[in-house]
């Protein structure tokens, strides 16, 4: 018995190896790798076992939003695709039980339909729901993890574990209860009732996204936390006169200089001389540590 064979017994799963795995980010850097992509909880019970047992590393890929993979990418890459009944979102309810991979944008035209108050605040984020999760994405009109009440994640046993949210469980750009290996398959979320005027705010807040963000290109979205609430990344790298900076096919953002974009066949090691240059000048002139939002395999 081998890794691939076990897999291929597994109903509701597909693996392939050394698969191309530049479509599976934003930031389109090429990347190849073994894939599975699950389309049940079952599935994933079984999967990550087998997993355990083979002592094979892997990751949760969502819409790789803010995830780089390395050119030759050693861990398995695990790609959701459980099933949804769009028809929930039909109309309003108190609260939703959804799977970790349906998309923010579906979430969004459900808020601007109905004036969810609440969801306005991630107005925009590309994301699958267990990637918003994972990251505690967020705008400046509030964070993700608020709207959270309960999380469900498969255990690297395969058994299922429900997390009640509360005030601890986020911090800014973080979770504080995903261990190391777990898979979040579901969640449910809130909203804090009805507001006639949340779809104007949405449609607001989108067109203020186009007039800041760098949206039609390549990129991984912010590619530094901000240093405090008051500090803006992308702000400080922009003094630095950075805007622009160019290392063979990828470029600092002019729009937005806390995103890289990728205009042309970049690789990993252009980003992480670019990432370094643009750390060392923050720790140089403003003896500030840049950390890295986006989420790097070996980082
Ligand atoms: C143009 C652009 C604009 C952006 N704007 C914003 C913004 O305004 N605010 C913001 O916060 N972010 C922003 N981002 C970044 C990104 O959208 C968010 O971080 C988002 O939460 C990533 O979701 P994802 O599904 O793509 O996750 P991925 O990038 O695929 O994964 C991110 C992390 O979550 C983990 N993960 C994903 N799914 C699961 C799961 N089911 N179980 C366990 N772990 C999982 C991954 O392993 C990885 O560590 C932007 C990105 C782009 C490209």
């Amino acid at each position: 018995m081998s890794l691939a064979h076990e897999l291929s017994l597994i109903p509701e799963l597909t693996f392939h190896p050394d698969h191309d795995l530049t479509q599976f980010t934003t930031m389109r850097l090429a990347a190849v790798g073994d894939l599975v992509e699950v389309r049940s909880v079952v599935a994933v019970q079984k999967l990550l076992p087998l997993l355990k047992k083979y002592d094979r590393s892997y990751l949760v890929v969502g819409w790789g939003a803010n995830m780089i993979l390395p050119a030759q990418c050693e861990e398995l890459v695990i790609y959701l695709d459980l099933p949804f009944d769009p028809s929930m979102l039909e109309a309003p309810q108190e609260r939703y039980r959804l799977p970790a991979s349906v998309g923010l944008n579906q979430l969004t035209g459900h808020a601007v339909r109905f004036g969810l108050k609440g969801w306005e605040v991630f107005t925009g984020i590309p994301a699958s729901l267990g990637g918003a999760i994972y990251m505690n994405a967020g705008t400046n009109l509030g964070e993700f993890g608020a709207l959270v009440t309960h999380v469900e994640l498969v255990t690297r046993e395969g058994e299922l574990r429900e997390e009640v949210i509360d005030s601890a469980s986020f911090s800014y750009r973080r979770n504080h209860f995903v261990n190391s290996g777990e898979v979040i398959v579901s969640a449910t979320l809130v909203h804090r009732g009805v507001d006639a005027e949340i779809p104007q705010k949405i449609r607001d807040y989108l067109d203020y996204r186009k007039k800041t963000q760098p949206l039609a290109t390549r990129n991984c979205g912010c590619v530094f936390k901000n240093p405090n609430r008051d500090l803006p990344a992308g702000k400080l790298i922009d003094l630095l006169g950075l805007k622009g900076l160019a290392i063979g096919g990828l470029r600092v953002s002019v729009k937005h200089a806390n995103f890289i974009e990728n205009t042309g066949s970049s690789t990993w090691e252009e980003f992480e001389t670019l990432v370094n240059i643009i750390k060392s000048q923050a720790d140089q002139f403003y003896g500030i540590e840049f950390e890295l939002e986006v989420k790097i395999p070996y980082d």
